[in-house]
């Protein structure tokens, strides 16, 4: 056989599909893969199926339904005060993973450099690099996630295209300040680099943190693409809707690769979308609230159990990810070795930080003690997984 592409057949499958397959195997409770355990909204199912019903179900227009796209320029203006024109600076794709890609592809040539905040969401890496592009790691410092702005600074170079802004971060729980995001900005202004930002967990933020896009940042307008996703917003993962907001000649760029990468995104799910978006669900905007204050009370049930069982807990100000340092457990192995054991031995499945890291010559500067659990399951979820990992941990 002749061999393949050398980015992705080097690639090994990804960590959440890895850890999912062995918490079925074991029938260990899957805080791995991040999804929340339950079918989502029932209202949002039931306008989606009606839309199937009723169609159009052929093409829809490749820049999505305008129903959606009017409303997330909506909604873009009601929480953040933007304005946004949604004929000229809004496209729907197939989830926040192809947003990303569409944003690699249109944007990165050969010799040009992408600058990725460690620990990253897996896809970066992957796509950044099959443009030809190199990705340029900084890592945020561990266990606390905090920036180091002058190291940031050093990453920059003549070749830098674009940067990676994930906030509210995944796996690390982190949400960037605005004085971080001033930083960054004024960093990408000084290299006239594109900011593509990965705000996909954007309504998921709790008590004392506030999420902040950097396109509301002055002079950021014109040099952000704005990625978020109805997966997290509506806790519906599976339905890989994504919606870009972007100025009009840059999202134009970034359309040209929609165009041939999916074309276009089901119309049933875009229709139902659009409906929650504008109505928050019939709540209003309480829906968005309430979203994260039943995932606050989550976060404090898994954060102070984890803790009573000997875990170093970070605090998690945004995502539904809690991450740990597994230092004080004096577990001899890596972070993979901890979650594979735990899964196998206590019947809970975690995900190990190391893999959201740019591989390097033997593994240099990537931290093994750092471990990450997801929350959005159900409170007698997490109380059972905290009750195994005790009785595991004696
Ligand atoms: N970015 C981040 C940081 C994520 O955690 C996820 C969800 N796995 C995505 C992008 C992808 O979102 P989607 O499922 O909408 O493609
Ligand atoms: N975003 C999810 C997570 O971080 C995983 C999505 C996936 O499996 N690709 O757990």
């Amino acid at each position: 056989m002749r061999p393949g592409n050398t980015i992705f057949s080097g690639l090994g499958t990804t960590i959440f599909t890895t850890m999912s397959a062995m918490a079925m195997e074991h029938g260990a409770i899957n805080l791995g893969q991040g999804f929340p355990d339950d079918e989502g909204p029932v209202e949002l199912r039931e306008k989606a199926a009606q839309a199937v019903m009723a169609g159009p179900n052929q093409y829809p227009p490749s820049m999505g339904v305008p129903e959606l796209r009017q409303a997330v320029a909506d909604h873009d203006t009601r929480f953040y005060g933007l304005e946004v024109d949604w004929a000229t600076e809004t496209l729907v794709t197939s989830g926040a993973t192809e947003a990303l890609a569409d944003c690699f592809l249109a944007l990165l040539n050969v010799g040009d450099e992408a600058i990725l905040i460690e620990p990253f969401y897996d896809s970066y890496l992957p796509m950044v690099e099959a443009t030809g592009a190199r990705a340029v790691t900084v890592g945020l410092e561990v266990p606390h996630w905090d920036l180091d702005l002058e190291a940031l600074a050093a990453a920059f170079s003549d070749k830098t295209k674009l940067i990676v802004v994930n906030t509210p971060m995944n796996p690390t729980g982190k949400v960037f300040t605005k004085a971080e995001l001033q930083g960054i900005a004024d960093l990408a202004v000084k290299h006239d680099a594109y900011v593509i930002l990965d705000e996909v967990y954007e309504h998921l933020v709790y008590s004392g943190a506030a999420h902040e896009t950097m396109m509301a940042l002055p002079g950021m307008r014109e040099r952000c693409v704005r990625i978020a996703s109805a997966g997290k917003t509506f806790s519906l993962t599976g339905w890989k809707i994504g919606y870009v907001t972007a100025a009009p000649d840059l999202l134009a760029l970034v359309n040209k690769a929609h165009q041939f990468v999916t074309f276009t995104t089901p119309p049933a799910f875009q229709l139902a979308v659009a409906w929650g978006l504008n109505s928050g669900l019939g709540q209003g905007d309480a829906y968005f609230q309430n979203l994260a204050t039943d995932l606050e009370q989550k976060r404090d049930l898994l954060s102070k159990g984890l803790a009573a069982v000997g875990f170093d807990v970070v605090r998690a100000d945004g995502t539904y990810f809690v991450t740990t340092d597994i230092s004080g457990l004096r577990y001899n192995g890596t972070d993979l070795d901890f979650c594979k054991e735990i899964t196998s031995k206590a019947g809970v499945s975690a995900i190990p930080v190391s893999p959201f890291y740019k591989p390097s010559e033997g593994g240099l500067g990537i931290p093994r003690n750092m471990v990450r659990f997801c929350f959005s399951k159900q409170p007698e979820v997490l109380e059972e997984s905290v009750f195994r990992l005790k009785r595991f941990f004696g």
